[in-house]
Formats: structure tokens, C-alpha cells, sequence
């Protein structure tokens, strides 16, 4: 069963890969709003919504659910390591991101100065100058790979709006160096084919990429909960610290998940 999230502000939960992280969801809440529909979501499929439909919660009511949360946070003594915006899809199609962004340094800076903020992105929406000025200010500026050829990633991410491979890794390389690749290994099958981004040849032609772009860091993580299609597989932890020990061959920090 996937799940969403049924509020602004979520946790604190321990996270798999940053700690102890307050959760912001932009998205409408019990509804997914996504421009990717990939096919490990945890959310589920996206549904057919044009932005248009979409009641998105105002960067004011945003702004002062993260502030309670905050000082009954501050007030409990117990600050939270990272406030991660993640949620029910995309938290850059909000129309507001980049001022939201604005307001929760402010309020990480009154409260926990030393909490850093993180976005995990699909990556789709660098071209927008608000967006990627904006992504540029926060502590963990992570964005999904998930393939290094174009007909993988249009399989495993089935973007709605335009998408390229190609246009995601220059925008990637615009960042220079100030951001986090974070990828999804997969096996199985999807609509009769079989889905393997973890061939040596897969795996050589993303390294490419990972050199080209050099994040400071990179996450590889697999599947840990139910997806939308039920014939993908975990890849095992030996594969993805296989896959992690060739980044750091490349001097490249790696986390892995599984
Ligand atoms: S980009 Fe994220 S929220 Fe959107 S479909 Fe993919 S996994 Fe789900």
C-alpha cells in the first residue's frame, strides 16, 4: 500500500538518510501533485490534475505551521537535524517555492541556527531561474538521476511536462558542484519489458554523468516500501555498495540506503 502525507508539516521522523527531519509538504494534503510518475512512487500514481485544479496551501498558512511546529520544537528542547521538503510530489511546482524557501531560512535561523534545510527534488524545474536561485540557498540540494539514458529514465520517471536526459544534466552541471545526485537502483519488469538501471553498462554511462556533474555527494538508495508497480525488486545492499565504492573511486562522497 503507498501512502501520503496529510499534512503541511510532518514529524519529526527519523530519516534513512538525514537524521532526525521536520517534513514539509507543499503538495495538497491526501493528494498527490507530481510532474514525474515514477514508477517506484511511494505516494502512488499521479493523478491526471492540471496545476490549475490544484488548491495549494498559501506560503502565509505554510509559513505559520512551520513557526508552531518550531517553538513547540524549540520549547521541547529538541531541535530537529534537517527540515526536509519532500511530500506528496514535486515541492517545486508550489508557485511560491522560492519565497517559502526565503521564509523557512528565516525561521530556521530564529529558532535552530544550526538545522540545515534539504529539498529533494525530481530535478525537473532547474530552468526556472526562481527555482534553481532558490535551490541554491539550502543546506542539502538533492536531485534525482535515476537513469543515464533517455529511454530508462523516461521509463522509470514517465515525466509529464517536457522533459530530456540530456537538458537535466546540463542544468545539473549549472549548479557546479553545489548539489546532491540522489539515485534510485531498481530491477523487475514494467508493462511486459524488463527495468535494470544497475548493468555495468548502465552503471559505466551513469558514472559519466556523475563525473560531469560532480556533486558534492551522492545517495543511491533502493526500494523500501510498496510501489505502484508490484514487479520491481530491491537491489541488493552488495550491488549498491559496489556501485557506491565506483563513486568514491571517483573521489565523490556516496551514502547508501537500502
Ligand atoms: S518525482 Fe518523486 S513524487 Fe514525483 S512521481 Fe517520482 S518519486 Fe513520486
Amino acid at each position: 500500500m503507498t501512502f501520503l502525507f496529510d499534512k503541511i508539516i510532518f514529524g519529526p521522523v527519523s530519516s534513512r538518510r538525514l537524521g532526525v527531519s521536520l517534513g514539509i509538504n507543499l503538495l495538497p494534503e491526501n493528494s498527490k501533485y507530481c510532474n514525474f510518475n515514477c514508477i517506484y512512487c511511494e505516494c502512488g500514481w499521479t493523478p491526471n490534475k492540471s496545476a490549475g485544479k490544484v488548491s495549494f496551501h498559501s506560503r502565509e498558512k505554510i509559513y505559520e505551521a512551520l513557526d508552531a511546529k518550531l517553538l513547540e520544537m524549540s520549547e521541547m528542547l529538541t531541535p530537529p537535524d534537517v527540515l526536509t521538503f519532500a511530500g506528496n510530489g514535486e515541492p517545486t511546482l508550489h508557485p511560491h517555492f522560492a519565497a517559502i524557501i526565503d521564509d523557512t531560512i528565516e525561521l530556521r535561523d530564529k529558532y535552530f541556527p544550526n538545522t540545515k534545510i534539504a529539498v529533494l527534488s525530481n530535478a525537473s524545474r532547474l530552468h526556472i531561474v526562481s527555482v534553481f536561485e532558490a535551490l541554491l540557498k539550502v543546506d542539502y540540494n538533492i536531485q534525482k538521476i535515476d537513469a543515464a539514458y533517455e529511454y530508462t529514465i523516461h521509463r522509470i520517471n514517465q515525466p509529464k511536462a517536457d522533459f530530456s536526459l540530456s537538458g537535466l544534466v546540463e542544468n545539473l552541471k549549472r549548479f557546479r558542484g553545489n548539489v546532491i545526485l540522489q539515485t534510485m537502483f531498481l530491477e523487475g519488469e514494467y508493462l511486459g519489458e524488463s527495468i535494470d538501471n544497475t548493468s555495468d553498462e548502465h552503471i559505466l554511462a551513469w558514472l559519466k554523468i556523475v563525473q560531469d556533474v560532480a556533486p558534492s555527494e551522492v545517495m543511491i538508495y533502493t526500494i523500501a516500501r510498496d510501489t505502484p508497480v508490484e514487479t520491481l525488486r530491491k537491489v541488493s545492499i552488495e550491488k549498491l555498495n559496489q556501485i557506491a565504492a565506483s563513486v568514491q573511486e571517483l573521489g565523490i562522497k556516496t551514502q547508501v540506503s537500502s
